[in-house]
């Protein structure tokens, strides 16, 4: 067995989506990484993603990110070997009055190269005939986005990274670092000793940065879904309503949708487990089933319980900090992370170039 490394150009601490995607970044850029994850890689908030991407991001303040994002994941990655987009359409509602605002997004949406157009509810009523949208709401249609599968993408962007890239199991307990300058980590297997570090991973960023000196106010927020299994009209596209928070995908060949509706609850365990509660469901129903009728009665089939990391103090960012020098965090996505992953590393990775003076 090859023993895995204890220094590098770079230490990752999570092996998610984000830390993958910058990973990935510095290796194709000639740096060597360590990817520091307790759970071996896509342990978090990945691993139950519903992997839905789109072009269109009116609220998140990362709609370039979001537009670079699907661009990246349509061409199946920086060499064409991720998982190809489930192209069934991406329809986002709005309400009619937020069209002034969703313009912006839009217009990044097109900029980019995106088709994303705006239909009335009528005419989403007549395309989509499983769907029910009130004449308030607009639809904005992406006809060639849709969702991946999470975890098998973050597997590949993992592979595409090769031997430059050393992944470690172990849990990052601090970082290592003189008064100005990070060292590296303390790690439960030994320290990892590195030029810069890279805290990508979610609410356990907290802690380690805090070792440095530096606040980094994150706290979790509830996430899942629900299978819902039911005749899935033909054109079934994935649905995000920003009017009611209700989200779903088709989950299978099979009849099965996948469906979920955010939720405002804070501060709850990092975990993930398969399964929902009867109140979850309960909760989840009686908000789809007023644009997918059919879901009121579909028979639930399993589901997930699980969260993600939101930047109490603003939306999710990839900062550089002054000091310790070499530390950048990239944190806080809440709920939306998957979709801007392939920019996020690719800015991450390029500031922390920088830091490195390369
Ligand atoms: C149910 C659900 C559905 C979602 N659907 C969508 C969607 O449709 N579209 C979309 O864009 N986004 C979606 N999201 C959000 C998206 O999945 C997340 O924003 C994204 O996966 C976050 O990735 P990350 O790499 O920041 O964090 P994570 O995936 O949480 O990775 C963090 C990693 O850090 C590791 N870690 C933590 N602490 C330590 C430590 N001290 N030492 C070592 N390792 C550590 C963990 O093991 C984990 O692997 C969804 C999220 C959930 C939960």
């Amino acid at each position: 067995m090859t023993a895995v490394p204890a220094a590098a150009d770079v230490a990752v601490v999570g092996g998610g989506i984000i830390g993958l995607a910058t990973a990935e970044r510095l290796t194709a850029r000639g740096a060597s990484v360590i990817v520091v994850d307790e759970a071996g890689a896509t342990g978090g908030a990945t691993s139950a993603s519903g992997g839905l991407v789109r072009a269109f991001e009116p609220e998140s303040g990362h709609a370039a990110w979001a537009a670079e994002g699907c661009a990246r994941y349509q061409a199946r990655g920086w060499r064409g070997t991720w998982p190809s987009v489930r192209a069934d359409g991406s329809l986002t509602l709005i309400d009619q009055n937020r069209l002034a605002e969703a313009t912006a997004a839009l217009e990044t949406a097109h900029a980019a190269g995106h088709k994303a157009d705006i239909l009335t509810a009528d005419e989403v009523n007549r395309r989509f005939p499983g769907l029910t949208v009130p004449g308030h709401l607009l639809g904005v249609l992406e006809p060639q986005a849709g969702w991946l599968p999470a975890a098998d993408t973050a597997r590949a962007i993992l592979r595409d990274a090769g031997d430059r890239l050393s992944l470690r199991t172990a849990r990052a307990t601090g970082l290592l670092y003189s008064s100005s300058r990070v060292l590296g980590l303390h790690t439960s297997t030994g320290p990892v000793h590195a030029d810069a570090v890279l805290l990508a991973a979610g609410v356990g960023s907290t802690a380690l940065a805090a070792s440095a000196g530096v606040h980094l106010p994150l706290s979790t927020r509830a996430i899942g879904y629900c299978l819902l299994r039911t005749e899935v009209p033909a054109d079934l596209p994935t649905v995000v309503d920003r009017t009611t928070g209700a989200w779903l995908r088709r989950w299978d060949a099979d009849g099965t949708v996948l469906a979920g509706v955010a939720c405002a609850r804070t501060g709850v365990p990092a975990t993930v487990r398969a399964g929902v509660t009867a109140a979850e469901e309960h909760r989840v129903r009686t908000v789809v089933r007023h644009r997918c009728p059919r879901l009121a009665h579909a028979r639930a089939t399993g589901g997930v319980t699980a969260y993600d990391t939101l930047a109490t103090d603003g939306p999710g960012t990839v900062t550089v900090w002054p000091r310790p020098r070499g530390l950048v965090t990239a944190v806080g996505w809440n709920g939306g992370g998957f979709k801007l992953a392939p920019a996020v590393g690719r800015h991450a990775a390029a500031r922390i170039l920088e830091v490195l003076n390369r």
